[in-house]
């Protein structure tokens, strides 16, 4: 049984907020191109851009670099053992929970691996991943027996044409394929994410709600946040968090479900009254929770993150890289959370947009 580390050795921030969550990405290649993470630069991206045409990107025009080659080099990513020493001693600073993610964390060789590493770090409460499905049939058993705990897949459409055009790629049967196969493995529950874009995919939200309660699924219906890289992010395409609820309301029978025991819960949830299932909404434009916020991500380059849209990164790569022991790790983790952001400035007039996008970073 592992012992809870002083309070003198938390991961506290300058405004009092304890850290017990930590984002690890593990790649930041994709097999998809979500149009609100990484659409092609061109296909996806024309079509994007042409429907919603940001002024503010036809002034300086789209990216031209292929996205293949903008994928960080092998040998800047973090190795397994390079991954594990920092989720090590991050949890001896009072992190409870990890989870895996990306671009798509199924890509990575030998995943497995690094999630059994994981969850043999004592301490460690939930250790779950998030990935888009699309390759998690020849994973499931593999993870399961490797600890993973839990799994998150996306899922932004039911139609397979519509999730051809969110996600860049003919995918559905398999990605639902694999929320099944989750089941079948005993991954229980099983969550899924929805980005919700303006006109795009808002017209399912009944529709997904119905699957939710069908399949059981704890089910999050996320708002588009200004995270993509083509940087046609405009606010009317978020669909605002209270719009969504309203819909659901009007559908389904709805039982608000308390969460005031864990207030860094990002989604406000509800589960249906006559069945099984929740869905839950993460609204960070509208309805930000930034200040109960826990959470540090860890980017596949080796680059501590202590806010989704920090301007700033913390490398830790030369640390790890030079020989650092897990006290000099210790004492760096402690000295990069005292700057940890009092909250996102979306929708602020000096808001700058991260030069990463949510597939380098980790959602
Ligand atoms: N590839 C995996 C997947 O899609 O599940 C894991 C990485 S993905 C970056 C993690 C989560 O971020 C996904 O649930 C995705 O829907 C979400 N995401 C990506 N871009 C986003 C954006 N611009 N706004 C809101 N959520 C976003
Ligand atoms: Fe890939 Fe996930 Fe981004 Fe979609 S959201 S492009 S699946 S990293």
């Amino acid at each position: 049984m592992s012992q809870s580390p002083p309070s003198s050795a938390l991961l506290v921030d300058s405004h009092g907020r304890v850290l017990r969550d930590l984002r690890i990405s593990i790649t930041d290649r994709c097999n998809f191109r979500c149009v609100y993470c990484l659409p092609e630069t061109e296909e996806a991206a024309n079509f994007y851009q042409s429907r919603f045409r940001n002024p503010a990107v036809a002034a300086v025009g789209l990216p031209t670099i292929p996205i293949h080659r903008q994928w960080k080099p092998k040998a800047e990513l973090l190795t397994f053992e390079e991954i594990e020493k920092v989720a090590r001693v991050a949890v001896s600073l009072g992190i409870e929970k990890l989870r895996v993610t990306g671009g798509e964390p199924l890509l990575r060789n030998g995943v497995e691996n690094l999630v059994a590493r994981l969850a043999r770090i004592p301490g460690v409460r939930d250790l779950a991943m998030t990935t888009n499905g699309f390759f998690f049939a020849n994973k499931a058993d593999s993870l399961r027996a490797a600890g993973l705990h839990r799994i998150s897949f996306s899922l932004d459409s039911l139609n397979p044409v519509n999730f051809q055009k969110m996600t860049g790629r003919d995918g559905l049967a398999g990605v639902l394929d694999g929320i099944n196969l989750a089941r079948r493995t005993g991954f229980d529950p099983i969550k899924v994410n929805a980005v919700m874009i303006r006109g795009l995919n808002d017209h399912e939200i009944e529709d997904l709600g119905g699957f939710a309660r069908e399949r059981n699924l704890i089910f999050r219906f996320i708002e588009f946040m200004p995270l993509d890289s083509s940087r046609a992010w405009q606010r009317d395409l978020v669909v605002p968090g209270r719009e969504i609820l309203a819909r659901l309301k009007n559908r389904f029978d709805l039982t608000p479900i308390d969460s005031s025991a864990n207030p860094s819960e990002t989604a406000k949830r509800w589960r249906f009254t006559d069945g099984r299932g929740e869905i839950g909404i993460i609204a960070p434009v509208t309805e930000p929770f930034c200040g109960h916020c826990n959470r540090l991500r860890l980017t596949a380059d080796g680059k501590i993150r202590t806010c989704l849209f920090s301007i700033h990164e913390h490398d830790l790569r030369p640390l790890l890289r030079g020989g650092a022991t897990d006290d000099d790790l210790r004492d760096e983790l402690l000295r990069i959370v005292v700057h940890k952001e009092a909250g996102h400035r979306i929708g602020q007039p000096d808001f700058v947009q991260p030069a990463r996008t949510m597939s380098c970073i980790g959602g």
